[in-house]
């Protein structure tokens, strides 16, 4: 099953991206290398859960 998350910034908190993911592959927490639009660079952003 896909389900929809949020990709928050880890230096200033701002969710930048939704993303989907296959619960059932993908247990653990995606973690990607983004570009934040308020830090304007590159920095960790990190799965959070979204209300659907
Ligand atoms: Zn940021």
């Amino acid at each position: 099953m896909r389900v929809k998350v949020g990709l928050k910034c880890e230096e200033c908190g701002e969710m930048n991206y939704t993303t989907t993911k296959n619960s059932r592959t993908q247990s653990e927490k995606l973690e990607f290398r983004k570009h934040c639009k308020r830090d304007k660079k590159h920095t960790i952003h990190k799965e959070i859960k979204l209300k659907s």
